[in-house]
Formats: structure tokens, sequence, C-alpha cells
């Protein structure tokens, strides 16, 4: 074993400096500076190189942590990013925007006595410095194929497949109904998690090796999903999942009361420079307002955080558990309250109340009872307990469920799930229709980017085959769909 490593006995946790509540809550930029080189040597140099590396089990992608930590800690840097880059696609996200307290570094060996590796630090570290030092080189096929892929949606499962499969040669085409490339990396997901120019430097990157971007181009409206399959040999869909869950009370219609993405949606497009009529009319703009947002997930953590970097005048998140059990990251709720957002847990609004425009939540309190089926504890109003909050805008953030990708593509054999999402064969990634191949959250529902990551890379392994004996066919015809 190294000299340098096993540090934990002797070093403390010590992740990348936050940027004071107080300075962050006037900006859009990443509350986490960079690592300087020696810290990010020496955190690195506290993984204790256990026989079973858990952090490992529990990364969706199987990153090799133990070896990119290892050679982290002894300055071989450029080896560590090619060990990083081999299981990762896009490793300088997942270390910015992963909930690693539930993922690798939640299972980090000496996390019991000690306090976890800074794994998606260092992970983001390593990639950000192969960038600076052109490490990362662009995608150069060993030979070109002449068969091309059609894939719809440029979010991360998509833009995984797209990398794998152009790094086969394959002539690859993402389509995408955004003006920009990443999904909810890039209109989703504010700057203060991920930059945008993070995500902007992988579009380039992609582009640089080969692969095609055509933008503003929905599916199933100007172009159709007949025609985009008959001009590919096989085709991906990546749409993610876009249907926003509604809240059925009394008020739900009122002005001032919006869906969480259409609010983030509004805030990120104002951060890129374009104009955006609701954000300058208020329609979308939290500033001055008293702001509630309804949920306990990422995407609710998303939208308080956003409105105190508005300028709301107070900022409420409501949710119907209570914090041990919010589904968001423990992380970024505890970003939350340092930044002055009030958590009102164990209350459920019961209506939103105002003449056309709302000007107040009336609310229940809750209390959890007994475990479900699901083992989750079910949540009961307690009687008597109303209450009211005044509001200027209310966010709804309750999560989001398939839009009706069968109608939107007009093409009814496209099976679904008894959750809307596609069917797929779980080894094959093939939908019911043959050369259709599915993955990222519109397969699996609303998930992680690692998910999606892993599931485009997975995917594009399963086109390969498919491609590879469709092309060793004397009449090159494409296999039938998988059940
Ligand atoms: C607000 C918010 C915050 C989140 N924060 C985190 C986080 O911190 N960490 C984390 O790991 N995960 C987070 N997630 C979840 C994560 O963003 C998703 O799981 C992930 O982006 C799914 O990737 P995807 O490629 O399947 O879909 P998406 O990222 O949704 O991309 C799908 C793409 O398909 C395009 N599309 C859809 N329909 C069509 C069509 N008909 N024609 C053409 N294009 C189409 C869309 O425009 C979009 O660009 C967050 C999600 C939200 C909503
Ligand atoms: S991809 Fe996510 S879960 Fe895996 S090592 Fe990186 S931060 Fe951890």
């Amino acid at each position: 074993m190294t000299e340098h490593m096993q540090q934990f006995v002797r070093l403390a946790q010590q992740p990348p400096e936050k940027r004071a509540a107080v300075e962050r809550r006037e900006d859009f930029g990443e509350i986490y500076r960079d690592f300087d080189p020696k810290d990010a040597a020496a955190q690195a140099s506290r993984c204790s190189q256990c026989g079973i590396p858990f952090c490992q089990v529990h990364c969706p992608l199987g990153n090799n942590i133990p070896d990119w930590l290892k050679l982290s800690a002894e300055g071989r840097l450029e080896e560590a990013y090619e060990i990083s880059a081999a299981t990762n696609t896009f490793p300088e996200i997942c270390g910015r925007i992963c909930p690693q307290d539930r993922l690798c570094e939640g299972n980090c060996v000496i996390e019991k006595g000690f306090e976890s590796v800074t794994i998606g630090a260092v992970e983001r570290y390593i990639t950000d410095t192969a960038f600076e030092n052109g490490w990362v080189r662009p995608i150069r096929p060993r030979r070109e194929r002449a068969q091309s892929v059609g894939i719809i949606g440029a979010g991360p499962a998509g833009l995984a497949a797209a990398e794998a499969l152009r790094r086969k040669g394959y002539q690859v085409h993402v389509h995408d109904r955004h003006d920009r490339v990443g999904g909810l990396l890039i209109y989703g997901i504010p700057g203060f998690k991920l930059e945008k120019e993070i995500v902007a430097r992988r579009r380039a990157w992609l582009e640089d090796g080969g692969i095609h971007f055509h933008l503003n181009d929905d599916i199933g409206g100007a172009l159709s999903f007949a025609e985009l399959r008959a001009r590919y040999d096989a085709v991906l869909v990546a749409t993610g999942v876009y249907k926003a869950r509604e809240i059925d009370v009394p008020g739900s219609r009122l002005d001032g009361v919006v869906p969480a993405l259409d609010y983030l949606i509004a805030s990120n497009r104002k951060g890129l420079g374009d104009a955006v009529l609701d954000y300058d009319s208020g329609a979308l703009n939290a500033a001055g307002k008293r702001v509630v947002v309804i949920g306990g997930g990422d995407t609710a953590m998303d939208c308080v955080r956003t409105a105190i970097r508005q300028d709301a005048a107070a900022v409420t998140c409501l949710y119907r558990r209570d914090r041990a059990n919010m589904p968001g990251s423990a992380r970024e709720v505890a970003n939350a309250i340092d930044e002055g957002v009030e958590f009102t847990w164990l209350s459920a609004p019961e209506a939103f109340v105002g003449a056309g425009r709302v000007s107040a939540v009336k609310a229940v309190r809750m209390h959890l009872g007994l475990a479900d089926a699901s083992g989750r504890q079910t949540v009961e109003p307690i009687a008597g307990s109303e209450f009211t909050i005044e509001a200027d805008l209310v966010i709804k953030a309750l999560g989001f469920d398939p839009e009706d990708l069968p109608g939107a593509f007009n093409e009814p054999g496209l099976a679904l799930t008894r959750w809307g999402t596609l069917k797929v064969n779980s080894k094959s990634f093939m939908t019911a229709l043959p050369g259709v191949f599915a993955a990222g959250d519109i397969v699996r529902g609303a998930s992680l980017v690692v998910w999606a990551i892993k599931d485009g890379r997975d995917a594009a392994d399963a086109m390969h085959a498919y491609l590879e004996t469709a092309a060793a066919r004397p009449d090159g015809a494409l296999a039938t769909a998988a059940e």
C-alpha cells in the first residue's frame, strides 16, 4: 500500500471551500470554489483502499473510485482522468450534482467513525483539470461506419449514448425541441449547482467529435416520428419526463400559481441572456414576492434557492412529510436553510386563496402514520390544525410524469408500462418497435443524471450489437423487435 493513502486517520474531511451564504444569495454562480491542487491530493489520500469498495458498488456507473483517488493522491492526474473517463461520460457533471450523500460517499467505509472521502469533489477536480490541460481529447473513431443513428433528446441519456455510438464510428444525429443542448442540465438545474459553461463545454466537445445536433426540432411536430425512423438505421428515444404533477385543490388555476419547470426554465434562460417575457413581466420572477414552494424533492430545492437569488421578500417550502423523509438530497436542504429558506414540514396545501391572483395558501398540519406497502410512512391531516401563509407566488414542484409519447409521435405501437414510461426489453433496451430503443427518465421515470448516463451508455452498447447484426445480414434488414 502506498504511503500516500489511508490518511483519514490524521486528516479531517475538508471539501472545497463553500462560499458564504450571504455572498452566494447574490448570484447564480456555483457555491463551491475550485479545489486547491494540494488539498485535492490530500483529500484523495484519505481513501482507505478497502477490500470491497462500497463507494464503487453504490455508484450507478461502477466508477473505479479507489484507483482514481490513489492516482490523484500521487499527483498522477492525467492517468486518474483516463480511468475516471472510462466509465463516466461526464465526470465533472456528476461530481457537481450527484446526491453523493445517498450514493458513493454515503457508502464510503471510513464514513463509520470518520467523515467520508470527498469523492464527488475530487471527481470534478480531475476532469476540470483535464480540460484545462488539454487531456480531454476529441472523439476520433478508428473507422467510420455508413450506418446512422437518430437520437431524440439532448439530455444526459441522449448525449451519453451519442458519445458512445460516435466513438464506434456511427453517424450520430441528435434532435431536440429546445434551442440548446443539455436537457435538464441546461434548462432545469440552476447555475448554482451546475454552471452553464460546463454543459456548453461538453456540447462543443461532442460537436468537435462529429455529432450533429438538430435543435428547435420537436419530433412529432414538423418532423414526424415515422420520417425520423425512415431516415436512420436505428433510433434512440431519450425524451425525459415533463408532465408536471398537479395539486387537486381549489384555486390551483389562480394567477401566480405556476409549475416549477416553467419557473426554472425562465430563470435559466434569463441567466443565459435570452429575452424572457414572462420573467420581465413578473409572472415568473420572484423579486419582492412572498414565495411558497410546494414539494420536497430536488426540483423544489432548486426553486426555493432560485427565489432567494431573485430577491424574494420571503421563501417558504411546504412539505407534507418531515425533514428526514424528504426525497431531495439532504445536502441541498442544508444549503437552502443556510441561504434563508424557511421550511414548514409536515404541512400540505388545502387551497390557494385569492381574487383572480393568489394571495395566500391555506394549509393543514400532517402527521406521519404507519408504513404502507412501499415501506414509506403514510401521512394524515390533523383535524383543526389549519393555518394560512401569505403568498404572491406559489410554485408547484410535485414531480413529473411521462408525456403521452405514442400520442405525440402518432405511433400506437410504442408500448407503455402502467406508469406511462416506455416499455423496453431490459437487456436489449429495444422498445416494442424494431430498431427503436429508449433510455433515461422516459424509461426509468424521473431519476438522476448519473442513471441517465448509465442507461445511455448501456443502450448504446445494445444498439451497436443490433446494428452489427443488421449489417452482417445479406439484405441489411433489421431484426425484429424484442418483446
Ligand atoms: C429541476 C430539476 C433538478 C434536478 N436536479 C438534479 C440533481 O441535482 N442531480 C441529479 O442527478 N439529477 C437531478 N435532476 C434529474 C435529472 O435532471 C434527470 O434525471 C435527467 O436529466 C434525465 O435525463 P434524460 O436525458 O433522460 O432527460 P432530460 O434531461 O429531460 O432530456 C430530455 C431531452 O429530450 C428533449 N425532448 C423531449 N421531447 C422531445 C421531442 N418530442 N422532440 C425533440 N426533443 C424532445 C427535451 O427537450 C430534453 O432536452 C433534476 C431534475 C429537475 C427537473
Ligand atoms: S458518478 Fe456520482 S455516484 Fe458515481 S462516483 Fe461520481 S459522484 Fe459518486
